[in-house]
């Protein structure tokens, strides 16, 4: 996929594959635009994840298949994903207010578009355990059975999309 295609095709709203190297990694574009309190913490939890994992990249700009945005309704942060590395990712400033830190909030989400399930029932290690380990737990750095995860979910590059589901 050349660079001209793909902005042509996303200008047509066609969902297209992130981009994946010969090299055997993928880039994905994720954009904190939409997200402006948490530019930081986001920045945070994607390199978090670059330094556990080595075929995918993480990189803020370009073409964004990973949309962050925030909310303020208390309905708790979601996203709604494929798990192929497309999604919206919904911080909830409420759920920031009532202790849960950002940067573990991005993580999670950001978990989901890499293909990660929620284990709520999981310890503070993990970052797909979410909110389950409450409020003192702010580890935003995956553990290594999750970045073992990601890795062989990746290690052919895309593989094509799942229909999105929203999970929290
Ligand atoms: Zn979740």
């Amino acid at each position: 996929m050349v660079g001209g295609a793909l902005g042509v095709a996303l200008l047509a709203g066609v969902q297209l594959a992130p981009n994946a190297s010969a090299a055997g990694v993928t880039t994905l574009y994720y954009s904190s635009a939409g997200a402006p309190d948490y530019v930081t913490q986001i920045d945070q939890a994607a390199a978090n994840w670059n330094a556990a994992v080595t075929d995918i990249r993480l990189v803020e700009g370009g073409s964004a298949t990973i949309v962050f945005h925030e909310t303020d309704d208390g309905q708790g942060s979601y996203t709604s994903t494929d798990g192929h590395g497309h999604g919206q990712i919904y911080l909830d400033r409420q759920q920031v207010a009532e202790g849960f830190a950002p940067t573990r909030i991005a993580a999670h989400e950001l978990g989901h578009n890499l293909g990660l399930s929620d284990d709520y029932s999981g310890p503070c290690s993990e970052i797909m355990s979410g909110h389950g380990p409450g409020t003192s737990c702010t580890n935003a750095v995956p553990d290594a059975a999750e970045a073992a995860q990601v890795q062989q979910n990746w290690a052919n590059g895309f593989t094509p999309a799942k229909p999105e589901k929203v999970v929290g």
